[in-house]
């Protein structure tokens, strides 16, 4: 009996189910590893909502924002009703920048706190006008700089280029006070998001600003039957809280019809980075923020809460500290403090890695020919160094200086030096133009925002250092199991690499 070719076989249910699925998964789609992490260990699993389990809409946050600030500026602050038709570009400001509010600029610094490009409104510096960044000992702690770490100060760091662009435009010539513009802006910003406007905004028109995806709830519900407790600690207060959460999960799997049959604590105006290091008492709070005490003894499921401390959180939950994993977007606020107070372990959620992993396939064609400019580089450099060592042996030869032979080898390592170094200039010129064309296809201002050149940049080396894992949205959980062992990669030392 002849075979049907397999093409008309029916397929097994295993096989549909393998059919068009690789077993590894797209960077997209992957958790990155810095340090070694069980899961099988975790008992409790905590996340922060906004930009963690609540996936925003970059551009119509930013807009909204944008929007709600220069109305403030305006009315609160006294300039001119034109700066409200001033476009904004949704596209300038990335995580770990820093603004310079003594000079007006914004800069971009790699992990030696070595400045990079630097911006003057939507002006590139260079030159002279920078050099006080490369000849002064930089001090980030000082309040001349502020850092733009969180994607909620995006749009704070867009404004603040677009204005003094503006000023300088409007008002040439003109001393200006950059410091102050600064702080108005902040002042603005801080009240639009504190007088609830942008939230009241978002409240209005969920599926302009958020992304509901099933894939949150399996995540969630898959370490849920693990036996992991689930906690929500977030420094949005609880009205906000009750509505973004009631959207990403409400209805979503018959088992667990609302948001709050999820998490079995939902701690919110937690006020972190104050959460990890101060001592404020944890209050029962319903969804429309009214208090009805203090809560002393242990959490309550179904129950929210607002402020607490680290202290009070592990006496009433009886978690180990070093079995407890967070999630979080807040370099600082949520990875960075969290570290540095309690043994938690951390996961930090990068949404940009996930447009950054798609143009970074997209380019393969250039980042190859970056990488062959770069060899040749290393082959003219060892080239030279060999030339070097060739005229060092010639005078250690001990030859008479007038031998016309010894002369003429001499002139033969000069000329082809000269050729070498002439060949170097050119690839170093060609090197840096494709670099930053290269760069320019992810950010046109700032190029990537884990990499200057070839260092990395301050955000890249905090998250390698501070968070355990990282991914781009929390839902890629659900493509390993609640008990996976994440292990980080061996990374050699420069001379291991040799
Ligand atoms: P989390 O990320 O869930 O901890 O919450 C962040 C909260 O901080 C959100 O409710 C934001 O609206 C709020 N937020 C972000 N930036 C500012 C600000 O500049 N002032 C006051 N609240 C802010
Ligand atoms: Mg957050």
């Amino acid at each position: 009996m002849v075979n049907p070719p397999d093409s008309e076989q029916p397929l097994s249910l295993l096989q549909t189910l393998r059919k068009g699925h690789s077993p590894s998964l797209a960077p997209v789609h992957q958790v990155f590893c810095n340090r070694d992490l069980n899961l099988a260990e975790v008992e409790a699993v905590g996340f922060d909502m906004d930009y963690t389990l609540a996936h925003y809409h970059q551009d119509a946050i930013e807009r909204l924002s944008v929007e709600k600030t220069l109305e403030r500026l305006v009315l609160e602050r006294g300039y001119p009703r034109e700066i409200l038709d001033l476009k904004v570009p949704t596209d300038f400001a990335i995580r770990g920048l820093v603004v310079d509010t003594v000079r007006g600029n914004i800069f971009k610094l790699d992990s030696h706190r070595f400045v990079g490009r630097v911006y003057h409104g939507f002006k590139e510096l260079h030159g002279d006008d920078i050099i006080e960044y490369h000849t002064q000992a930089m001090s980030m702690t000082t309040s001349r700089y502020a850092l733009v770490d969180t994607l909620f100060a995006l749009p704070e760091a867009a404004l603040y280029a677009t204005l003094v662009d503006y000023l300088e435009r409007t008002r040439p010539g003109q001393r200006h006070d950059w410091r102050r513009l600064y702080e108005d802006i902040r002042y603005s910003i801080d009240l639009a998001h504190r007088d609830d406007s942008i939230k009241d905004e978002i409240i209005a028109n969920m599926e302009q600003y958020l992304t509901r995806n099933l894939d949150l709830a399996h995540t969630l519900q898959r370490l849920r039957s693990a036996g992991k407790k689930l906690f929500v600690l977030t420094n949005s207060y609880a009205r906000f809280t009750e509505h973004v959460m009631s959207y990403l999960l409400d209805g979503l799997l018959p088992q667990l019809p609302r948001w709050q049959d999820y998490f079995d604590i939902v701690i919110t105006g937690a006020s972190k980075p104050g959460f990890f290091t101060d001592r404020q008492p944890f209050l029962r709070v319903d969804a429309s923020e009214e208090v009805s005490g203090e809560e002393f003894g242990h959490f309550e499921p179904g129950q929210m809460y607002q402020g607490g401390n680290l202290i009070d959180f592990h006496r009433m939950t009886g978690f180990r500290p070093d079995r407890v994993l967070y999630v979080g977007d807040h370099i600082y606020g949520d990875i960075v403090r969290s570290k540095k107070s309690t043994a938690w372990r951390t996961a930090m959620v990068v949404q940009e890695i996930e447009g950054e992993l798609l143009r970074t396939d997209e380019l393969r064609e250039e980042r190859a020919r970056l990488d062959a400019i770069e060899h040749e580089l290393v082959r003219i450099n060892e080239e030279i160094a060999f030339e070097l060592g060739l005229a060092r042996r010639l005078h250690e030869l001990d030859v008479p200086d007038c031998d016309a032979e010894v002369q003429e080898a001499f002139a033969e390592i000069k000329r082809t030096q000269s050729q070498l170094r002439a060949r170097r200039q050119a690839i170093l010129q060609e090197l840096w133009q494709v670099e930053r064309q290269l760069e320019g296809e992810f950010n046109r201002y700032w190029g990537l925002l884990f990499k200057m050149g070839n260092e990395n940049t301050i955000l890249g080396e905090q998250i390698e250092v501070y968070a355990c894992i990282y991914m781009s949205r929390v839902e890629n959980l659900v493509h390993y199991s609640p008990m996976h062992y994440f292990r980080a990669p061996r990374q050699p030392m420069p001379h291991e690499r040799s």
